[in-house]
């Protein structure tokens, strides 16, 4: 069984919905997942957000011209009736969306809470998976539509239940001896209490790798409309290329650095079964696109990344001189805000931390300022080299600073891991430390 996960924009039209029966209708057992409609997910955040703030005139609003938006859709993709005998996509598709509307609408009458919002937020996925396994029914495809309300599920921390999934996807996928190929919903999925929730943000991804996890199946395949991982950020620097293979740390490194194309976390149950993710072009079906393995790379430089928005916080104090148990003081007080650190570099009397969120920033600083003097700098970027430098056989490092040596580079991290190299500078120069690494690493 293959897993194939396609993003919003791969469903953002009735174009794009009858495209993708191309890429989906060969005989291969498969289990598509789908994001909701690209722009959906937004607009039921602001509806949301207006039913908390109490404006449901805005809500309504908005619910309206969402609505309209699908009654266009339903236009664009069915055939329009009568048909001859029985009921088509278009009856079936409006009374999902009257349906489904509804619902929405519903919480315009009462109380609005978090739960209610996340109840909200998983319509755009059961209405884009509905609509194409009723599209694929009228152009006589068979597909099954799997409720991912009845397999996906988080724990008390919120973190995916691989056990639990596993369970009930399989049980789920017996009803349907015979069957080959199932559309399912990414993003959403059950609570500890058994409440409709999400994965955050982007989580369609997620939900691809962990079906592909809890099936070990033959291969995760992830369609977006870029040509795959690329070695450098197109978006900064004029000449880059797909990388055609990467091993799931190094995925996991560029990932959070910025390489917008994976969800950070989504790689890890993936690796966790190795299962093989393959980051495919719906543009362009034929070109190869990345593979992310289990297979350790030779020594290599494979790409670069970087990460905008950081802030360095600079902690400085003589009682850290010889002393133990000064470094667990300052992460305590990290993890009492529930801040995640992401460089570290120290020096006897110093240590300098990044982190990426600065919401808890001036309670952090008012903590360490009782027992250190702290400097803060934003507007900070990571910028991360990533490969398989083990043993540096071949001078990567002496490479990286080389290509840097016009940058003024305010933290070096080496050694954390064999798979990264990242310097912090300030976001004003990130341009041209892109642009210096092309040409110093890759010759480009
Ligand atoms: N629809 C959700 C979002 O926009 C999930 C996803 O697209 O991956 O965040
Ligand atoms: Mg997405």
């Amino acid at each position: 069984m293959k897993v194939l996960k396609f993003g919003g924009t791969s469903v953002g039209s009735p174009e794009r919905m009858k495209n993708l029966v191309e890429l989906i209708k060969s005989d291969e057992p498969k289990i598509v997942v789908l994001s909701a409609m690209s722009g959906t997910t937004n607009a039921l955040v602001e509806i949301a957000t207006a039913l908390y703030a109490r404006e449901n005139d805005k809500a309504k609003k908005l619910i309206d011209a969402l609505e309209k938006k699908y009654e266009e859709v339903l236009k664009g993709l069915f055939l329009s009736p009568p048909y001859k005998g029985g009921r088509g996509g278009f009856e079936k598709g409006k009374e999902l969306v009257k349906n489904h509307f509804q619902f929405i609408r519903s919480f315009t009458l009462d109380m609005f809470t978090a739960n209610e919002e996340k109840a909200i937020l998983a319509q755009g996925e059961l209405l884009s998976t509905a609509l194409e396994h009723f599209y694929l029914e009228e152009i006589g495809i068979d597909s099954v539509l799997l409720p991912a309300l009845n397999f996906m599920r988080i724990d008390e921390n919120d973190e995916p239940d691989l056990k639990y999934i596993e369970e009930n996807l399989k049980a789920e996928l017996k009803k349907y001896a015979g069957k080959k190929l199932f559309i399912t919903q990414g993003y959403i999925c059950r609570n500890s209490f058994g409440e409709i929730d999400n994965l955050k943000r982007g989580g369609s991804d997620y939900t691809a790798t962990l079906i592909g996890a809890a099936l070990t199946s033959e291969e995760i395949q992830i369609w977006t409309d870029i040509d795959g991982m690329h070695n450098n950020d197109p978006r900064i620097v004029d000449k880059t290329f797909p990388v055609t293979e990467l091993s799931f740390d190094e995925a996991a490194e560029l990932a959070y650095f910025g390489a917008k194309i994976l969800h950070p976390t989504c790689v890890l149950p993936a690796q966790k079964r190795k299962v093989p993710v393959r980051l495919l072009n719906t543009m362009q079906p034929q070109a190869k696109g990345t593979v992310i393995a289990d297979k350790a790379s030779a020594d290599r430089i494979t790409a670069v990344a970087a990460k905008d928005g950081i802030i360095a916080i600079k902690i400085k104090s003589a009682r850290m001189l010889l002393a133990y148990g000064f470094l667990r003081s300052v992460f305590e007080i990290f993890e009492r805000y529930k801040t995640p650190i992401d460089m570290i570099t120290t020096s006897e009397v110093a240590v300098s931390v990044t982190i990426d969120n600065d919401k808890n920033l001036d309670a952090i600083v008012k903590e360490l300022n009782e027992f250190c003097s702290v400097e803060v700098d934003k507007e900070q970027t990571i910028v991360c080299i990533v490969g398989s430098f083990t043993a540096d056989k071949q001078g990567y490092a002496s490479r990286i600073f080389d290509s840097l040596k016009n940058i003024s580079l305010r933290m070096i991290s080496y050694g954390g891991s064999e798979n990264n190299v990242s310097v912090l500078i300030d976001s004003k120069h990130k341009k041209d430390a892109l642009v210096a690494l092309n040409k110093g690493l890759f010759g480009l």
